[in-house]
Formats: C-alpha cells, sequence, structure tokens
C-alpha cells in the first residue's frame, strides 16, 4: 500500500523549534552552495531566537561558500562523534543515505527533514517537503517570514548564497518570480550580490581552469546532438594539483552546448565514478540519475556509480541515448 506523505504544519514546525534549545544541523554530502547558505541561513536564524544550533559537516567548506560562514557559527567535522543534541534538522537532502558518515545518529534522535526533492522520502520525525521551491534556502527564507523570526544581515547573505547558487544567479528553468523577490527582500536585508556573484564565478584557482581545460578537450556529442558529455580521471586531478572539489559547475559547459539537452559530467573519484547530468528543456534527468542508485532534480541530478570509467561512461550515455 502506498504510504501517504504529508508534510508537518508550520505551527508543529514551530513549536518543534520553539520547545527546544539545542539544535545539530546536517546537510547532504559534497555539500553545494544550497546546502551551505541554508544551513548557515538556519543557524543565524536560530541564534536570533536565542537558540544553540551546531552545524556538522563532512567535508571543509569551499572557499567560493566561506562568506555565508561567520567565526559566531558552531562548526563540527562529521566524521568526529557527534555531539548527544537530541533534536535534529536535516536540510536540503532527499534521503538520509545522502548524510554520509552521519546517516546512522539519526534513529536516536528527533529529526525535522526541510528539503525541496520531489524524490524526498520523507525519513524525517517530522517532515517539510516542497519541491516547487528552487532551493531549500528559499524554504528557510519562507518559514522565517510566516513565523516572524528576524532575518539579519549575515542569515540573509548566507540565505541569498543558497538560493542563488540553486539557480544558477537566475539562469536555471528553476527561476520563478518567489526566488526574485525573495532575494530582492535579501538584499534590502544587506544581502550583496555583487559579493555573492564574485565568490561563487570570480575565485576560480588556474590549476582548476587547467583541470576544466582537459575535460573540455574531450567533450564528446552524441545522440543526434542531443547528447554532450566528458570525463576526468584520476590522472587529470594528480597532473593539475586538484581534487574533485573542484569540479563545481564544469557540467553547465556540456549542458551548454548549442542544440544539446542533456549534459554529463563523469568524474572518477577514488571509490566511484561521480555522474552528473544537467538538462535544459524536457529530459527528467533525476529519473535517470535514479536509475542507477541516485536522484535530484529534474533538470539537474546526479549518482555514483561503481566500476571502471569507460564501462561506466558507455553504460550511462546508452541508457541517456534511449531517452533524448
Ligand atoms: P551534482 O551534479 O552533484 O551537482 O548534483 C545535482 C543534484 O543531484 C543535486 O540536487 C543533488 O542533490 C543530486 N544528487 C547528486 N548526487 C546524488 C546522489 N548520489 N544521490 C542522490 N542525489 C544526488
Ligand atoms: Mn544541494
Ligand atoms: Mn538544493
Amino acid at each position: 500500500m502506498q504510504e501517504t506523505r504529508l508534510n508537518n504544519k508550520i505551527a508543529e514546525i514551530a513549536d518543534f523549534i520553539a520547545a527546544e534549545e539545542e539544535f545539530l544541523l546536517l546537510g547532504h554530502e559534497d555539500a553545494d552552495g544550497d546546502c551551505i547558505g541554508s544551513l548557515a541561513g538556519l543557524a543565524y536564524l536560530l541564534k536570533g531566537l536565542g537558540k544553540n544550533p551546531v552545524i556538522a559537516i563532512y567535508q571543509p567548506v569551499p572557499e567560493m561558500f566561506q562568506l555565508a560562514i561567520a567565526d559566531e557559527l558552531q562548526l563540527l567535522d562529521a566524521s568526529e562523534q557527534l555531539p548527544e543534541i537530541a533534536s535534529v534538522i536535516v536540510l536540503d537532502s532527499s534521503g538520509q543515505d545522502r548524510l554520509g558518515p552521519a546517516a546512522d545518529i539519526l534513529e536516536s534522535r528527533t529529526v525535522l527533514n526541510i528539503d525541496h526533492h520531489e524524490d524526498n522520502d520523507f525519513f524525517g520525525d517530522l517532515n517539510y517537503v516542497r519541491p516547487e521551491a528552487a532551493a531549500a534556502g528559499l524554504i528557510i527564507y519562507d518559514l522565517a517570514v510566516s513565523l516572524g523570526w528576524k532575518i539579519n544581515e549575515k542569515a540573509a547573505r548566507a540565505l541569498a548564497l543558497a538560493i542563488l547558487s540553486d539557480t544558477g544567479f537566475f539562469r536555471y528553468s528553476n527561476t520563478d518570480t518567489q526566488t526574485l523577490a525573495a532575494v530582492q527582500e535579501l538584499m534590502d536585508l544587506g544581502a550583496d550580490i555583487h559579493r555573492i556573484n564574485r565568490a561563487l564565478y570570480g575565485q576560480n584557482k588556474p590549476e582548476a581552469m587547467r583541470l576544466l581545460g582537459r575535460g573540455l578537450s574531450r567533450i564528446e556529442v552524441c545522440g543526434q546532438g542531443k547528447v554532450a558529455y566528458f570525463y576526468l580521471d584520476r590522472e587529470d586531478y594528480r597532473t593539475t594539483g586538484t581534487t574533485s572539489r573542484d569540479n563545481e559547475g564544469f557540467v553547465n559547459f556540456a549542458r551548454n552546448i548549442s542544440g544539446v539537452e542533456v549534459g554529463i559530467f563523469f568524474s572518477e573519484e577514488s571509490d566511484c565514478i561521480k555522474v552528473s547530468f544537467r538538462s535544459n528543456d524536457y529530459l527528467r534527468v533525476n529519473d535517470i540519475a535514479a536509475s542507477f542508485g541516485g536522484g535530484g532534480h529534474p533538470r539537474a541530478a546526479g549518482c555514483k556509480v561503481a566500476g571502471d570509467l569507460e564501462r561506466v561512461i558507455n553504460e550511462v550515455i546508452n541508457e541517456v541515448e534511449k531517452h533524448v
């Protein structure tokens, strides 16, 4: 029988937050700008309510998202022993399996799941999932407005970074009047979007550009011109002195080729092949990613596949070509 999945009411979310003092905040592995920005934004908001939030992350915060983080935030390394905080809030994560080393700690705690992935499996004790929202940061912004929480300048900056990051600075198809209105309001509250733009797109490392160059030199187009892809292997990262944390946004170069519906980027990691999908108009790449054990949004999705790079490329491209 299909389980009915219902969101909790905003009043129930408000009660949960009002009742507790300490919160452990978690996001997904390989945290992106929406993940970092919404975690930091929520932490500032909770501090404004006199609460004590602690954020646990799995990898160091990349330079491009650092402007969301101020000294006053408490950031823990999630691979260490996490504190016994009973109330956990998870952001921007479609399922518990996205939480890497923190996935196991949820059982014994009360979990509020706030997310915008349509495949979210409602893993929380309380759930607030809004797939129509362009970013988790937009949901946090809406909650703050609905509940009358004061948004200070730091929260405004972090939430704007979250929304601008997941909408590609208003270029992706999830950009709507709500995202524009929210960012306008966040600018009035002190978010400097030029600074955010420079942080996201204007601090590329030379070695990351050399890495991109290696990948772009291998672009292949197939599927009657509708599919474009490229890869980076371990040798590329080693030779350029980079890691896979330096490939943020690379997949868009494949999507942005004239006539292409779907761009795909393959990255050879230490233990798997990470595949990123981006589509333009119609292809539901989250469904394709799901068939390889991943997920995501209709126009932006990903998965991790075990096996040899060449074999994974062939399997994924074969599957994609059936659907374009
Ligand atoms: P990426 O290509 O890594 O930027 O991911 C694009 C989107 O796909 C994001 O919204 C992620 O939440 C989602 N995603 C990426 N990797 C996975 C995965 N292994 N499992 C589920 N969702 C994923
Ligand atoms: Mn994310
Ligand atoms: Mn997101």
